[in-house]
């Protein structure tokens, strides 16, 4: 860019998707506020309630009463963090677009660090996790192994411990949104996308109230998404394991051969030729049926091209400010069939 970048000039957007995050939901509205506060630049909340069965919603629709800054989109029902994500980008109309979770583990007050690399040149500027506060062990494990994972098996050059938290310019948020893929994997979607991507450091903080929303079953699907959307190795390692097991099996049938040969009573007639051949081939090819459907199945959920997520309404504070007013849900792209 060659114009100086300048955050006087801009507006910036930060997108929350919240999900059940009635008991914390104020108050990251309150710190998003103070830290936004400190910038030059004009701003916007877009408050995704994502289908929650808890008070989120009456809450997030009191805070745009309060506050002609906040929007809230409210989903039809639960969509997951992904999608209600990308509902948020969707509607944030800003320069610049932060991404952010709303359980307060994302620290608002890094906001300003982030737009400091924007102003400096960055196209995308993402939260790296330093540390991580009260999370398990086994989490903290997972999560590490998950984000090796990542990064031996696909091309993207996706960083590692980074979430969603990040700070992205239109250009950015626009290609991102040009990518209507059921399966989203939003860190690497914008890893993909390319331009200046710069980390900033910071420590992950506990969940201010409740808990988190990704159990394991969650996690693992989510893990999955995450490399057969960004890579083919999978289907290429079943290749590979069932090469190996084809040599496994011609070099076990020749040691059966040889054994034969010497002690020609050793086995059962037949036995060991047709077990081998059973456990050998059952085995390559149930996995590469498993593989296969993997892919299969998002190619079937791709095809159907469902809308990502479905709005019930976007509502902000009507102009003399004495309540919300629903406003008319701005055109959204839609993949074609
Ligand atoms: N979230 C959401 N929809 C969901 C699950 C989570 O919008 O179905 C939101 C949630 O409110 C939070 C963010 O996504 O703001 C991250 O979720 P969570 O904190 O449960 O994940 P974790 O931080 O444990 O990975
Ligand atoms: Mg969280």
């Amino acid at each position: 860019m060659s114009t100086p970048r300048s955050l006087s000039r801009c507006l910036l957007s930060v997108v929350a998707p919240a999900f059940n995050e009635e008991a914390g939901l104020a108050e990251f509205v309150r710190r998003t506020k103070a830290a936004l506060a400190t910038l030059p630049c004009r701003h916007e909340i877009v408050l995704v309630n994502d289908g929650s069965r808890d008070g989120t919603l009456r809450i997030a629709l009191a805070l745009a009463q309060a506050d002609p800054a906040v929007r809230v989109v409210n989903l039809l029902r639960n969509f997951g963090h992904q999608a209600a994500a990308t509902a948020g980008l969707d509607v944030a109309a800003g320069d610049l677009v932060v991404l952010i979770d709303a359980d307060l583990q994302d620290p608002p007050e890094l906001i300003p660090v982030l737009a400091a690399e924007w102003e400096k040149g960055a196209d995308v500027a993402y939260a790296q996790r330093r540390s991580r506060a009260g999370e398990s062990p086994l989490k903290l494990l997972t999560a590490r192994l998950f984000y090796r994972l990542l990064r031996a098996t696909t091309h993207s050059d996706i960083p590692a411990d980074t979430g969603d938290f990040r700070l992205m310019d239109r250009r950015i948020a626009d290609s991102l949104r040009l990518m209507r893929e059921r399966h989203r994997f939003i860190r690497g979607m914008v890893s993909w996308v390319g331009g200046v991507q710069v980390p900033v450091p910071y420590d992950r903080q506990p969940r201010f109230a409740g808990a988190t929303h990704y159990p394991w079953r969650k996690m693992v699907s989510f893990a999955l998404d995450a490399i057969t959307s960004f890579s083919v190795v999978p289907l290429r390692l079943v290749t590979y394991l069932a090469l190996v097991i084809i040599v496994l099996a011609v070099l076990a049938t020749l040691t059966v051969f040889i054994v034969k040969l010497v002690n020609p009573d050793y086995f059962i007639p037949g036995f060991p030729a047709m077990m081998l051949t059973i456990i050998f081939f059952g085995g390559v090819q149930l996995l590469a049926l498993g593989v296969i459907g993997e892919y299969i199945g998002r190619m079937y959920e791709s095809v159907k091209a469902r809308p990502i997520y479905l709005v019930e309404g976007i509502y902000r504070a009507d102009a003399a400010g004495r309540g919300v007013v629903s406003i008319p849900t701005a055109p959204v792209p839609e993949a074609k069939p």
